[in-house]
């Protein structure tokens, strides 16, 4: 018999697969700080999970997901960012304003439906933040490519593949300095005393990059052309 997953189960998985994947374990207190949960409610929660066996807790210390844990997990980001691209691509929604939708729609539908809203988007590889949408067997191929823009230095032509805060505020802010996903930058110069940059853009206009910004933002270097 299979069980059903509750949304607020899955939700659990899906922080503690993220807190995991950071940490190596997901600590009981980091997971409260997450879900906005009571410490008593936290506990509860991962001795429910592990007597479903999908998840392994020891008291004090923290949750790690089992392989059954792991796959409802992925399974349920797989959902999130597929219904992300279904918000930008099909009902035209910015990509500031999906991600709370997307919390809600990734707790509806089967494996069946999955495949069927993936075929219809044509199987896409990431959602409209950069992010990497698994596989229906769980596996994604991240962009190991893929370095903080932090990391440049002058002179060097990169290209925006991503951003690491999916939040509206910093979304919001990416829009005011027409910066998007797919777009092309060099390094002109980076000044120490504050950790700003200067870019300019392919028609040559150039703008300042404060550290806030560069450290959220993940590009991908070009070769560099003549
Ligand atoms: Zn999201």
């Amino acid at each position: 018999m299979k069980n059903t997953v509750s949304i607020s189960q899955e939700n659990y998985l899906k922080v503690i697969f993220k807190l995991q994947n950071e940490h190596g374990i997901a600590s009981n207190q980091s997971i409260a700080e997450k879900l906005e949960a009571t410490p008593a409610a936290v506990t509860g929660m991962l001795r429910k999970l592990a007597s479903l066996e999908w998840v392994e807790h020891t008291a004090y210390q923290g949750a790690v997901l089992t392989a059954k844990g792991q796959r409802i997990a992925i399974s349920t980001i797989r959902k999130h960012r597929l219904w992300e691209v279904f918000l930008v691509d099909k009902l035209k929604f910015k990509w500031d304003a999906v991600h709370q939708w997307a919390e809600e729609l990734e707790h509806i539908g089967d494996a069946d439906f999955t495949e069927r809203l993936d075929a219809f988007l044509g199987c896409p590889a990431t959602d409209p933040h950069g992010d990497p949408i698994p596989d229906a067997n769980g596996d994604w191929t991240g962009n190991e490519r893929v370095i903080g823009a932090d990391k440049l230095s002058r002179e060097q032509i990169f290209t925006v593949r991503g951003v690491s805060n999916s939040a509206s505020d910093f979304l919001q802010h990416l829009d005011a300095l027409n910066i998007h996903l797919g777009k092309r930058f060099e390094v002109l110069d980076h000044f120490p005393f504050d950790g700003s940059w200067e870019w300019s853009d392919e028609n040559g206009e150039s703008l300042r990059i404060s550290r806030e910004v560069a450290g959220q933002l993940l590009v991908e270097l070009s070769k560099k052309e003549k």
